[in-house]
């Protein structure tokens, strides 16, 4: 397929070198990046005229919209625009009700696996829009990812990323105030990830991605907390799912608590550029207050 590629940071530059080492024609764009390997564009509309799908992995809502402002009317009729970003639900209904209005197919599928998974094409993509365009991208979906839910219409990509990413926020709290109670109280750190890893508070938190050092499968708490999953990231994602809630009237009390104890940590505290399993020695430098 002919793709455009616009937002070559640090998932989209290997998304796309994905798709170029599987025989794909790739043409990109960034305002600021130039990974190696690539052919580029001078603007997004020179990037976006011609190609079959046109791929988007951009920071937020506000500057998607503005992207796709610029892309859809350089598109051919009936292309597609796959968004892979994370966004707030209501630009991205917005944006894929501007495609369909330009005659053109659009998909959301944010992504979760982070940059390891961008890198070694096994992303889990969350994808809203319709079957057409589900079935044009699911070729390319293959290739960046390991696999790929079809969540529904547009925007329901962004709506199954946040619920998830929200449950997540929750869980690592939750798992990180465990471990520093169950070290006040004495307990070894290997006998509570032994206990919890096998018994009803288990989680992908505990089991896959434990926050403590030396326990459980090789995870950023091994690596100076280094991310991983940024902080920052979880509450960006914290804070979407609320504007969610918010616009929905869905009553998310143990959302908000996430996303407040993250802005708390990212903006007022040490948490900015660390991962977000940096909870754990957080909570252990902390007194009840
Ligand atoms: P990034 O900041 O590394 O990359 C974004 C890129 O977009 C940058 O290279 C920037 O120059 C470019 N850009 C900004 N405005 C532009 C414009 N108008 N036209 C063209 N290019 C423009 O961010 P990232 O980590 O690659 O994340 C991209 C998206 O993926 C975000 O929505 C993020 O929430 C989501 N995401 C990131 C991760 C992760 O672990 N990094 C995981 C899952 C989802």
């Amino acid at each position: 397929m002919n793709i455009a590629f616009i937002g070559l940071g640090n998932m989209g530059a290997p998304m796309a070198a994905n798709l170029i080492k599987a025989g794909h024609a790739v043409t990109g764009f960034d305002t600021h990046a130039k990974p190696d390997g690539m052919t580029m564009a001078d603007s997004a509309a020179a990037a976006a005229s011609g190609a079959d799908v046109v791929i988007t992995m951009l920071p937020n809502g506000a500057i998607l919209s503005s992207v796709a402002a610029e892309i859809h009317a350089a598109m051919k009729p009936g292309a597609v625009h796959l968004d892979c970003s994370t966004v707030d639900v209501d630009s991205a209904r917005n944006v894929a009700q501007a495609a369909e209005d330009a005659g053109l197919l659009a998909i959301d599928a944010p992504v979760s696996g982070g940059i390891g998974g961008a890198t070694n094409g096994t992303l889990t993509f969350m994808a809203g829009g319709s079957q057409e365009a589900f079935d044009i991208c699911k070729p390319l979906f293959d290739i960046m990812g390991q696999k790929v839910v079809h969540c529904g219409p547009a925007g329901n990509g962004q709506a199954a990323k946040i619920c998830n990413n929200m449950i997540l926020g929750v869980t690592m709290i939750a798992t990180c105030e465990a471990f520093n109670l169950a070290d006040r109280l004495g307990l070894d750190r290997q006998a509570m990830f032994d206990v919890v890893s096998t018994s009803s508070g288990s989680s992908w938190s505990m089991n896959a991605y434990c926050p403590a050092p030396g326990i459980g499968p090789t995870s950023p708490a091994d690596n100076d907390y280094k991310p991983g999953f940024a902080a920052d990231l979880m509450l960006k994602d914290l804070t979407l799912a609320q504007a969610a809630a918010k616009s929905a009237d869905a009553d998310t009390p143990l959302g908000e608590a996430a996303r407040a104890l993250y802005d708390q940590f990212v903006n007022r505290e040490d948490g900015a550029g660390r991962d977000f399993s940096a909870m754990l020695p957080r909570f252990s430098a902390r007194k009840r207050g």
